[in-house]
């Protein structure tokens, strides 16, 4: 049987992983995934692989890439234009953030958005601020700084006509820029009289995206500079991008299930108890509408992705698969991953090593259960991402 170790590009982790599976066993690579041409904010891609022993091994992993590849359509995420280093903001600049534009760049399609440019503001312009008001929706209003034009209601019709054509554009995210009346997504400055700004306020346009989206992984452009953020941010736009996959074709309670079933370790990692819950609804969903089982799944599933997964969590998750195989491996196997699994609680080493080491072992021993769990087969796209965690 032959491995494909094709989610790693780092050689150290590769090295260390040799150390622990038969040398004979292992077509050891790195994954390359190419960038092929891209238009302004657009992706194509190709996968290509480096020299492997066995030339047919090389050619049936290729294969393999590249079908998975296939089948997983580009992630596409909103963005505020700014960040892309657009020249859109009110004094003619930008705020191009480099690790968007140099690490995500290469993995996701961009759906680029400034509301003010689009409501026809133009570049340069002045600035505008959110001011308390309470008799205004939400409390505040949009005005210009120096002139205190009102612009309150036309950036909210904008911006429910504007959020509501995205439902086409199959978003499984949006990266907003901070502290913007407009785009912000929390803690915006909000005025009233002259003592200092609250920062208590939302962007109108981010108000109205997260009203129509409220399940829609969202981030500001800050956070995700947070290893923790990034991650569970990650991990939300791929299970809302799977989901809503599912949800758009013709499903039934079968492929909820299975559904169910795959994302059980990714969802134990997150919340078990909410896990738990979900695992309720889906055992109910003969006695409940179609469209209200879509809804109550969704919200359910993605509150339970907003509980950050945590390293203890994940070692949890990662012993709960290990039970799985201990009864068909030798001692020294099951110190091994005891030990790999002890070095990523530790932070030693990524949670990639010991979720690899686990699935050799799945598929060298067959077991369904296992090898059916997204956690352990996360797509190559996902697993460039990660890298980046
Ligand atoms: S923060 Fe939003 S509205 Fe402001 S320049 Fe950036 S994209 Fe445009």
């Amino acid at each position: 049987m032959t491995l494909s170790l094709s989610d790693f590009s780092h050689p150290a982790l590769a090295e260390r992983l040799k150390q622990l599976i038969p040398l004979e066993a292992v077509a050891c690579r790195a994954a390359t995934i190419r960038h092929a041409g891209r238009g302004r904010f657009g992706l194509a891609w190709a996968a290509g692989v480096s020299q492997a022993s066995d030339p047919k091994a090389v050619s049936s992993d290729h294969n393999e890439m590249t079908n998975r590849i296939t089948e997983t359509k580009a992630i596409r995420l909103g963005i505020s234009t700014c960040l892309l280093g657009e020249e859109v903001r009110h004094d003619g600049g930008h705020k191009r953030d480099p690790f968007l534009m140099e690490t995500l760049s290469d993995l996701v399609e961009w759906v680029p958005i400034c509301p003010e440019v689009e409501l026809g503001l133009g570049t340069p312009r002045e600035p505008i601020h959110l001011v308390r008001d309470t008799s205004a929706p939400d409390g505040v209003r949009l005005t210009s700084v120096k002139t205190d034009i009102d612009l309150s209601s036309k950036m909210r019709r904008f911006s429910r006509q504007r959020v509501r054509a995205l439902a086409l554009e199959r978003l499984s995210g949006f990266v907003l820029k901070r502290g913007s009346p407009s785009c912000g997504m929390e803690r915006v400055k909000v005025w009233s009289g002259p003592g200092p700004a609250a920062r208590n306020g939302r962007g109108l346009f981010a108000a109205e995206l997260m009203r129509q989206y409220p399940n829609l992984p969202v981030e500001e452009e800050g956070r995700l500079h947070d290893p923790g953020l990034r991650e569970n941010f990650f991990d939300r736009i791929f299970m809302y991008g799977r989901l809503r996959r599912l949800l758009s074709r013709r499903w039934t309670i079968g492929t909820l299930v299975t559904f169910h079933a795959e994302h059980k370790f990714v969802l134990m990692a997150h919340s078990l108890p909410r896990y738990r819950e979900l695992g309720r609804l889906v055992a109910d969903a003969k006695t409940i509408p179609r469209a209200e089982l879509a809804r109550r799944y969704e919200d359910e599933l993605m509150e339970a992705m907003r509980t950050r997964a945590t390293r203890r969590r994940h070692t949890n998750v990662l012993m709960h698969a290990m039970g799985h195989l201990k009864k068909y491996l030798d001692g020294e196997t099951r110190k091994d991953l005891l030990e790999v699994t002890e070095d990523y609680r530790l932070g030693h080493v990524p949670r990639i090593v010991p979720i690899t080491l686990i699935r050799h072992h799945a598929r060298r021993l067959d077991i369904s259960y296992l090898l059916q769990q997204v956690y352990l087969n996360p797509r190559p796209k996902e697993l460039m991402l990660r890298n980046h965690v």
